[in-house]
């Protein structure tokens, strides 16, 4: 152990050098995404794919992509249902194949970390929590990343018939609120509000630090929230909106981009070493709940762990690719 705390010290002192050294970003949207090519390196392709190869609202106009999905028909089972697992000892993944739902379980309760579209609700959420064990009674807070229906749409029934808190951001709850009632899910009574300022969730033992991340919605919120692995603590910073499907403005490029920076400062602080995302393409979520079944070897990292520099790499990929669509506008 001796020497430990120097080597923690100059491990700070490397990585404050290397975001001061990343500061001088280059200033060419080319440059930027052969920055956040860097960045995604072989941990982050569908991030790098989605967002700086084809972001979704390239080809559009103003306005473009500025509601959320409109409401479906339900896609075949088979195509998005999976199989809920216990991943950490405290986190639960109750997501379908595409979209994340996560349980956080605490000393007082469970939190839900996002909702899914309304027809995965009541398979996913409510019959994983049955099948894992968990008493879907408890849960006391729910977590809308944002205001788009495959995340939000099972918010209304965990409020009505659990009486879950919800939480989401200012900006979407006003973007929610006016739904008709006949929206998919219904429509979510106004509950706990989140401004620029961000929030602290606590329920018993866990805190969870809310942080507005304006962006992909204009009431995006991330997360950096603790778990345990076989009883050794780390931090997860979860990321809370991706795609640029946006209206194309500047000023929602830079928008993006700050929250991204935000995002990675807060990461850095909490020595967060998982990065989390709500949709599996971004962080493999689909395959790496199943990998963590699996026996590990003594020492073998948990499938999701990796160290502070990765996690800050995966904001690096949202603040190059936003800001070098930003400049390819000027
Ligand atoms: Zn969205």
């Amino acid at each position: 152990m001796k020497g430990c705390l120097s080597c923690a010290a100059a491990l700070v002192g490397a990585m404050t050098l290397t975001l001061h050294a990343q500061a001088p970003a280059p200033a060419t949207p080319e440059g930027l995404v052969k920055a956040a090519k860097r960045a995604a390196g072989l941990d982050y392709p569908g991030t790098f794919l989605r967002i700086c190869v084809a972001p979704d609202n390239l080809e559009g106009g103003p306005g473009r992509g500025a509601a959320p999905p409109a409401a479906r028909s339900v896609p075949a089972r088979a195509l998005w249902y999976a199989k809920p697992y216990k991943v950490f000892d405290t986190l639960y993944f109750v997501g379908t194949r595409i979209h994340s739902s996560w349980a956080l379980t605490t000393s007082d309760g469970i939190v839900l970390i996002d909702t899914l579209f309304d027809y995965a609700v009541e398979p996913e959420i409510l019959e994983g929590l049955k099948t894992l064990g968990l008493d879907r009674r408890k849960i006391k807070y729910v977590l809308i990343s944002h205001a788009h229906g495959d995340h939000d749409q099972g918010a209304a029934l965990l409020q009505s018939r659990y009486g879950a808190k919800i939480v989401m951001g200012a900006a979407d709850w006003e973007s929610t609120l006016p739904r008709p009632a006949s929206a998919p899910g219904g429509v979510p009574k106004r509950d706990i509000v989140v401004g620029p300022e961000g929030t602290k969730i606590i329920l018993g033992d866990t805190t969870i630090d809310v942080i507005a991340t304006p962006g992909h919605t204009p009431g995006t919120l991330s997360y950096i929230f603790p778990v345990k692995d076989n009883g050794r603590s780390m931090v997860v910073a979860y990321a809370g909106g991706t795609a640029f499907n946006f209206p194309r403005r500047a000023e929602n490029f830079a928008t993006y981009r700050d929250s991204q920076n935000k995002m990675a400062k807060a990461a850095a602080a909490a020595g967060a070493t998982v990065v989390m995302s709500n949709h599996t393409e971004f962080d493999r979520a689909y395959d790496r709940v199943r990998i963590a079944q699996l026996p590990r070897t003594v020492g073998e990292k948990h499938p999701y762990e990796t160290d502070t520099a990765t996690v800050l790499r995966y904001f690096e990929i949202g603040a190059d690719c936003a800001e070098a669509q930003r400049l390819s506008m000027q």
